[in-house]
Order: C-alpha cells, then structure tokens, then sequence
C-alpha cells in the first residue's frame, strides 16, 4: 500500500523521493536518463571527455527548498555563496554590488549609490520603483498576475537606460523572459524576496561540484526505505482505469503502486495521460497551453585567465546591455584552462547559430567585459542549446499552473509536481523543490513545503510582507 511511483528524476521528482522515504513510504523513481537532475545536472561532454553542467545554476539565500533538499542529501556546503555581483561597465573597472551592515530594504542603498554604471537620473527612478514594490508587497504584486512587468515599468517611469542597464538584466536572468513578455508578479517576486527582504536572502549560491554529483546520495537514501531508483526506463503511460490511476506502463510492463507522483513538464505528461484521463482531472485540461523559453550555456576554455584586469580576478561578471548576461568563472581545469562559462536567457534569437557563430557572439560580449581580454581566443567551446529550459512566465500563466493534490474533482491518486505547478515560484530549481516536497505531503499527509527566509523586520514594517 506504500509504494508511490515518481515519475522523473529532476529536482521535484528527487525531492518528493527524499520526503517519501523520510515518511516510511516506498518510492519508486523512473527516470528516463541514466542520470538524475534533469534540466539541472551534467553531461559527459563527448568530445573533451569533461564532465560539464548544462547551464550554470544559480540558487539565491532566499531559496529555502532547494537548500534544504540539499541538506538533506548531504551536499549543502558544496554551495559557495557570493554576498556580491560584478557589474561590467568598460572602459572603467566593474561596479561591485555589496551588501553593507544595514536593515533591509537598506542593505544595498549604498552601493547601488555608488555604482558608476547608472546615471544619478536612472538611479532616483529605480529607488522610486523600488519602494512602490516595497509598498506593494505580496498582496500588491499579485495585483500584477495579469499584466507585463513593463506596464510597471512603465507606470513608474523608467528611463530606456534604467530599463536597459538594470530591470532587463536582472528580469531576463531571473524570469528567462523579457520585461514586456514576463507577468508583472513573476518579475516582482524577484526583487521583493531577494534584494528588497535581506542581505542574505539576496546572497548568489554556486555550486562547486558538478551539477550531477549532488544527487549521488539520492540513491542510497531511497533504497534504504526500501524504495528504488530505476534510471533508464522511461514511462510511456499512465494506466487509468476510469476512476484512479492504476499505475505506470513502462518498457517491462505494468508497474503498479497506491498513488503517482508526476514531475514531468507539461508537455511529457500530455503524452502520458488518456483521453479519458485528461477529461477525468481539470489539472489536466491546460498541458497543451504552456509554452518553453529557451537558455543557452556556452563553456569557452582559455589558454590564460580573461575574467581579470589589473587590479583581481572576478567571480562572475553581469553584462548590462548585452545579450550575454553573466559569464561565471569556472577557474582552472585539470588540464590547466581557464573554463569560463557564459549564459544567455531568452535566447530565442540564438537557437538557430551554429557554435562557430555562438562564440563569436559570446566573444565580442567578454572582450567588451573585460577589454583586457581583446585578442585572446578560447582554445575549446562548448555550447548546449536548452530549448524548453522553462515554461514562458507570461501573464496570466498562473491561472493555469496546476496543483500538487486532486482536489474533489480529480483522479484521486495521481499527484502533479514540478517547476511548472502552482508553487507561486518562478521555473527554478526551488519551485522544483517546492512542488516536489508539496506533492510528497498531499500523499503522505505529513511534511510540506519549508517557510519562506522571512524578510528582515523593517522591510516588513515598510509593508514587504
Ligand atoms: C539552461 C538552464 C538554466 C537554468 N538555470 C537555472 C538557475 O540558474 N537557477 C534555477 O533555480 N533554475 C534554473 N533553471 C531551471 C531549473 O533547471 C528547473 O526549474 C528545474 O531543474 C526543473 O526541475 P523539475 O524536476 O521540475 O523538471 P525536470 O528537470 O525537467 O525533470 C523532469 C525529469 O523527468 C524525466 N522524464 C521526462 N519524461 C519522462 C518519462 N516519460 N519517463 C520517465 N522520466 C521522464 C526527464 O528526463 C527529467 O529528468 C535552468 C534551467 C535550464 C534548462
């Protein structure tokens, strides 16, 4: 009566495992892969023979989830955390982004003051944006469910350059769409729980192993609750027999179990239900309505460091204006190159180059960067097109993000999970997180989803939260 089957390895299907198994019950992951991670892991790249992530993936202080999930496999000290960011703005050195000592909302006053990169004009609009979204809170933002998030940039008055040095960046990264595509909540969620709530929720977390290893412990922490992880088999069904979903058709037959766990995208899962099963459960009724944006990573290997000017050796670099948006250092490799990684959200315009055109691109944003770096040419590249990185963050996509339980009118024991469902985050790894262990909860009846970080106390007196 305890064995649940997960379908999908990603980050919801590996927490709603882990929360499964911690309650006494049996799951029984079925990963197509034969790795786990899904758009979050590695890859053995076939001509280096390295091991590289997809993308680099980015978890910030306030994402409370992810970082639990990755304390309880055992890997949360493998996230090295960086209080600050880089911003490029050549031919001057970069502008540092830092938190000072003070209270939030305040912590970044200071050094948003002295960033060279916006004009004191583009400054005094942001800081009034600023505080209508302070003003706004959670309740306020929702408010913006519907509508683009450059209606409110619009509204408050933003310059073409703040829209273009600051909002875009931060949006484009965080939302993997742009101002004018991306629901105003989505958008907002972003500076209203990390900038605007603390210092620490604000804080960028990298990981320093490869993406893959953090879940080699997954597997043992399954099997030691008797449950398995069986990669390499895909399902190809869903069984429905008119009222409950029996369970899963694989390659080998039958597997049946009490209650299913999906955490496939949209997409996946529409080709895994029944007719009779999409009409059976209204969270079925809008697979076929959720549209992807792509991402794109691109890993460069120099022969001598290029993320440096004369005066330090810089962790990452924000390219305000540019079509890349970050390049992170990856530092030395075992064969003595310098890996750099670059990254490009909402990279629809970028699917169709080949990867001699993707460099060159990638190379003309790093030597404008870091002007120091003219002249030098990566000695390998390595692009990895993900063309349904996340689902488009579009107004009104809320209404159509389902929930983990059946509720009165659904098929009783299947239970929905993954970025895409309705975990009032954005497609990240700590939606994932949330879905996962909220799916876990609605079948075992304990657990749930861990609180948000609060928000420092004045941010909240000022109406954050
Ligand atoms: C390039 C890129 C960069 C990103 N950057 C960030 C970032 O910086 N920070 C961040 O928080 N998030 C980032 N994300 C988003 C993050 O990776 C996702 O939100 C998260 O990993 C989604 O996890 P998931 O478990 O919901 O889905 P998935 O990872 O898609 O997992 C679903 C799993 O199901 C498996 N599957 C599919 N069909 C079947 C089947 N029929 N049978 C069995 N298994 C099946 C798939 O192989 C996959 O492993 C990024 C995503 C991409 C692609």
């Amino acid at each position: 009566m305890k064995r649940v089957i997960v379908i999908g390895g990603g980050v919801a299907g590996i927490a709603a495992s882990i929360r499964l198994a911690e309650a006494g019950w049996k799951p029984v992951l079925l990963e197509t892969r034969g790795k786990l991670g899904g758009r979050a892991t590695s890859f053995e790249d076939p001509r280096s023979g390295r091991v590289l992530d997809n993308c680099q993936h980015v978890v910030m202080g306030c994402c409370s989830n992810i970082m639990d999930l990755y304390q309880r496999l055992g890997v949360a000290d493998r996230i090295e955390w960086h209080p600050e960011t880089w911003w490029a703005n050549p031919p001057r050195r970069p502008d540092r982004l830092r938190p000072a000592p003070l209270p939030a909302p305040g912590q970044f006053g200071l050094a948003f003051l002295r960033m060279r990169l916006l004009s004191t004009d583009s400054k005094i609009l942001i800081g009034q944006a600023m505080w209508r979204l302070i003003r706004l809170g959670f309740a306020g933002r929702m408010h913006w469910a519907d509508r683009p998030f450059a209606d409110f940039l619009s509204e408050t008055g933003q310059s073409e350059d703040a829209r273009r040095l600051f909002w875009d960046p931060v949006v484009i990264s965080a939302c993997n769409l742009p101002c004018h595509e991306v629901a105003g909540n989505h958008a907002m969620q972003v500076f209203q729980e990390s900038f605007l709530a603390g210092g620490w929720q604000a804080t960028m977390g990298l990981s320093t192993c490869d993406l893959r290893s953090l879940y080699d412990s997954a597997i043992s922490a399954v099997e030691e609750s008797g449950g398995v992880i069986r990669l390499g088999t895909s399902v190809r069904g869903i069984a429905f027999d008119g009222i409950r979903a029996n369970g899963v058709v694989t390659d080998e037959g039958l597997v049946s179990a009490a209650a299913i766990i999906s955490t496939v995208p949209p997409d996946r899962l529409a080709r895994l239900v029944s007719r009779p099963m999409a009409a059976a459960d209204p969270r079925l009724a809008n697979l076929h309505r959720f549209k992807f944006s792509p991402i794109l990573g691109v890993h460069l290997f120099f022969e001598s460091p290029v993320l440096r000017d004369d005066v330090r050796t810089y962790p990452h670099m924000v390219l305000p204006g540019r079509a890349t948006q970050w390049f992170f250092n990856k530092g030395r490799d075992e064969s003595g190159l310098h890996h750099v990684h670059a990254v490009i959200s909402a990279a629809d315009d970028w699917m169709e180059l080949d990867e001699e055109a993707i460099a060159a691109r990638v190379l003309e944003d790093l030597h404008w960067a870091m002007p120091g770096s003219r002249g030098l040419i990566p000695v390998e590249v390595r692009s990895v097109k993900e063309k349904r990185a996340t689902f488009r963050a579009s107004p009104g996509i809320d209404d159509i993000r389902p929930s983990a339980r059946p509720g009165g009118f659904g098929v009783p024991n299947l239970y929905l999970a993954g970025d895409w469902c309705d975990t009032g985050w954005p497609a990240t790894m700590e939606g994932a997180a949330r879905s996962g262990y909220s799916a876990a909860a609605a079948v075992t009846g304990v657990g749930g989803v861990i609180s948000d970080v609060p928000a420092g106390p004045l941010a909240r007196w000022m109406g954050l939260r």
